[in-house]
């Protein structure tokens, strides 16, 4: 999103668009953006300072840190506030604070759901689709001797 602001009326404006989702560029933790980046601004400028605050809203499709599926993940950015110091004759550009923000607002634990099971450890398989037997009697056995101890 880019601002002239030249154009900002004395009582302030509204503004909304939409992001391609490329300017997420690419991500090294497996994050995809689809849909565009929704961005609703209310834009002011008092004095030199231009501050822009507003909402932010797009999905990202994200990898489940348990079973590694796929998953699209609704985000949004409550309070999103740009703020910069401006001459009257400029254009600002939000891209990469909007980029930033987005960024910030994914969850740090990805789960496609609460109940997700994961991939079992020893034979790979999705424990969501179907259990299996790997070391289930060697792990209650584990846990029970455990139980045992004083700390
Ligand atoms: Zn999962
Ligand atoms: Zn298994």
């Amino acid at each position: 999103m880019k601002i002239e602001v030249a154009k900002i009326s004395k009582s302030g404006m509204v503004m909304e668009e939409d992001e391609d989702p490329q300017i997420m560029g690419t991500s090294e933790d497996h994050v995809i953006y689809r849909q565009p980046i929704r961005v609703k601004v209310s834009v002011n400028l008092s004095g030199h300072t231009l501050v822009a605050q507003g909402k932010l809203t797009t999905a990202a499709v994200l990898e489940c840190n348990r079973c590694l599926k796929e998953f699209e993940y609704g985000l949004s950015v409550q309070d999103f506030v740009f703020s910069k110091q401006v001459r009257s004759d400029e254009t600002v550009d939000l891209t990469e604070s909007i980029r930033e923000d987005i960024i910030i607002a994914l969850p740090m634990k990805r789960l496609c759901s609460n109940e997700c099971k994961g991939l079992c450890p020893v034979c790979g398989r999705d424990l969501n689709a179907a259990a299996c037997n790997c070391g289930k009697p060697r792990e209650q056995h584990l846990f029970s001797g455990l139980d045992g101890l004083s700390f």
